[in-house]
């Protein structure tokens, strides 16, 4: 699935001039509704690529967790870039329904700000978790754990 979503992504990276990478060592299918789960992937990656400037680099790593007999319980995907960045005090409010960050290099973006509400909303449904971490000026990391069906 994150394969296919970063292949389609390819060439729309390349244009923009940022190295986009796929990380998953070994490939996990991602349990769950699968049209859904490519929308959340393609959520989180053209927002990586729409606040990353040229020059930038976007990464997604699927990785899974395991538990203590070896099973995998866990799927923890990143998309990881080395844009923009957001400020703490929006970092809460990005998931809300259409909030957007006011900075003025957001705004050259066209978007509604709802992007976000909806991934939240699909890892809800899988009874997933996502965060975010990130650093003005640095970049950001999107987190999303989804628990896999056995
Ligand atoms: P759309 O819903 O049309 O994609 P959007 O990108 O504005 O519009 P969201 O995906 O909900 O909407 O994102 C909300 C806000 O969070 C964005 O407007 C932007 O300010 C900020 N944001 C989201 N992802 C990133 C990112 N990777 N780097 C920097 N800012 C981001």
């Amino acid at each position: 699935t994150a394969e296919q979503i970063v292949r389609l992504r390819q060439s729309l990276a390349q244009e923009k001039g940022i190295e986009l990478a796929l990380d998953a060592p070994s490939p996990l299918s991602l349990t769950g509704d699968q049209e859904r789960i490519k929308q959340l992937l393609a959520i989180l990656l053209d927002n990586a690529l729409a606040y990353t400037p040229s020059g930038g680099r976007v990464r997604v790593a699927v990785t899974a967790e395991h538990t203590s007999n070896g099973m995998v319980r866990t799927a923890v995907v990143c998309v990881e870039d080395t844009g923009i960045g957001i400020p703490l005090e929006d970092q809460e409010r990005i998931f809300e329904r259409f909030y957007r960050v006011e900075a003025a290099r957001t705004r050259a973006v066209g978007g509604t700000g709802i992007g976000l509400a909806i991934a939240r909303w699909i890892v809800e449904a899988h009874k997933g978790m996502i965060e975010v971490q990130s650093d003005p000026g640095t970049g950001s990391t999107f987190t999303v754990r989804l628990p896999v069906r056995k």
